[in-house]
């Protein structure tokens, strides 16, 4: 049997009503590289069919050639972006997945994962289903495909209801676009326009590079509709309350984009002033982790006054690190990726900023890097809470076993990395920081307190297929 693994990073984006639909779905996903690199793949829609071109790889190596648009033609598209562990990286997982059933083709993309798959899929195969792929996003095909409901929408609020846990979906049929986020909103998505065109795109940055004006995110379980009658927008969902993921501001998510009502920069740099005023530290100067502890360390060199400088330089032709899923390769990736500048650490007390720690491999090997290019003293500050708890919602993390701080108190986990000192923001200087007041998010990567319970945990009730719960 096929266990779901729940360790999905994606991102999607989509173009309603643009004679260049594909192209400039081409251009969204390279601004949404960075939420996967293993694969992708657009489909587009004439207004008769749809057409589909996917593989492994990225963006720029799948979609190079010209030619592929001449392949993808229509004023429709849907794009998406995948990184997945080992095991599912397979072609047949490779998104958006289009297939033909009762009432004509549907192209499905998501973003984040489902935690009540399994149940559904079993379900689903003891009525006879046959599954192609192990990717959650099928059930959602397979929902519709059974929905008694009449039209389209009904049929994917009707599949939705069936279904726990994180998505951001784009569905593209040959006359239509539907954007849904769940009910608990943990990934972001948002809406923008470019002339008479609706884009919707996992985050902001790719409206930037298409020239799109941002119009707002998209509501926690709103549904948005798209047809040659325009946009209409929906709730069809129970409400709950909103669980937005905190660590796609600490890690994620692109610093110039705008999620949950922030822009990622400002809410890194602010990360690293709050590091600076919980952990004071005697230091010569503060270096990045590049790129990702790059704007919390600014933020820190600000509050703290103490100098920053770029003590790493990162080869930027290396993607990031994680994106080969065997352990010895990601051990050698740190090397391949960041070289020290000696002339900036010889004879200094230096404080390194990353934005997490989850493995420690990379402090270890970055704090081995900065003592023997010279520095005097190497004290570590992560400008996020110790990561002790894995992600069900679609950032990947690894199981609790290898979550360093799951099992090893700061102190040993500074022995590891072999610091002189090693400090991490509080959870409340976190929230803090990130907060936009009255918003709550998902902590449970830091916390463990899951907003939606997790397949172990929760057991599902055998349900009708039909029956909504
Ligand atoms: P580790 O070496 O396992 O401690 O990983 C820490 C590094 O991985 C940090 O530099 C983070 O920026 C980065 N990182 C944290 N979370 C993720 C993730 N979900 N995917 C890829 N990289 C990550």
């Amino acid at each position: 049997m096929n266990f779901y693994r729940p360790h999905e990073e994606c991102g999607i984006f989509g173009i309603y009503n643009h004679p260049e639909a594909s192209n400039l779905t081409y251009l969204g996903l390279y601004a949404l590289q960075h939420r996967g690199q293993e694969s992708c793949g657009i489909v587009s829609s004439d207004g008769t069919n749809l057409h589909s071109h996917k593989a492994m790889g990225l963006v720029a190596d799948v979609f190079g050639n010209q030619e592929i648009f001449a392949k993808l033609p229509g004023e429709a598209a849907i794009g998406h972006v995948r990184y997945s562990t080992t095991g599912s990286s397979v072609l047949k997982n490779v998104q958006p997945i289009m297939v033909d059933y009762s009432r004509g083709s549907i192209a499905v993309a998501h973003n984040g994962n489902l935690v009540n798959s399994q149940i559904i899929k079993d379900e689903l195969e003891a009525y006879g289903s046959i599954f192609q792929t192990t990717m959650d996003t099928e059930i959602i095909v397979h929902l519709l495909a059974t929905s008694k409901m009449n039209s389209l929408e009904d049929r994917i609020v009707d599949s939705l209801n069936r279904l726990k846990g994180a998505y951001c979906l784009l569905f593209l049929t040959e006359t239509r676009m539907v954007a849904v986020r769940d009910p608990h909103g943990f990934r972001p998505l948002c809406l923008g326009k470019l002339g008479s065109s609706y884009v919707v795109a996992s985050e902001s940055c790719a409206l930037d590079l298409i020239e799109a004006e941002f119009i707002r995110e998209i509501e926690p379980g709103e549904m948005i509709v798209v047809n040659k009658n325009g946009l209409t927008s929906h709730f069809p969902f129970k409400k709950v309350e909103p669980a937005p993921c905190i660590f796609e501001f600490v890690y994620f998510a692109r610093p110039d984009s705008i999620i949950f009502g922030k822009n990622v920069y400002m809410a890194r740099k602010e990360l690293g002033r709050q590091l600076a005023r919980e952990h004071r530290i005697d230091a010569d100067i503060v270096i990045p982790v590049p790129d990702s502890g790059m704007p919390a360390a600014m933020g820190y060199a600000e509050e703290s006054g103490i100098p920053y400088e770029m003590g790493l330089i990162r080869n930027h032709y290396v993607g990031r690190t994680f994106i080969e899923p065997q352990q010895s390769i990601r051990h050698f990736g740190v090397k391949i990726k960041l070289n020290p500048v000696r002339e900036v650490l010889k004879g200094k007390k230096v404080v390194v900023i990353d934005d997490s720690l989850v493995r420690g491999t990379t402090s270890r090997k970055i704090v081995k890097m900065v003592r023997n290019a010279g520095a005097s003293e190497v004290h570590v500050l992560i400008s996020s809470p110790p990561t002790s708890y894995p992600c069900y919602y679609g950032i990947d993390t690894p199981t609790r076993k290898e979550l360093i701080s799951s099992s090893h108190t700061i102190d040993e986990i500074c022995r590891y990395i072999t610091a002189d000192s090693l400090g991490y923001l509080s959870r409340e200087g976190l929230v803090q920081s990130v907060g936009t007041g009255n918003s709550e998010f998902c902590r449970a990567c830091f916390t463990g307190d899951y907003p939606i319970g997790f397949p172990m945990r929760t057991p599902e009730p055998q349900l009708g297929l039909f029956e909504k719960e």
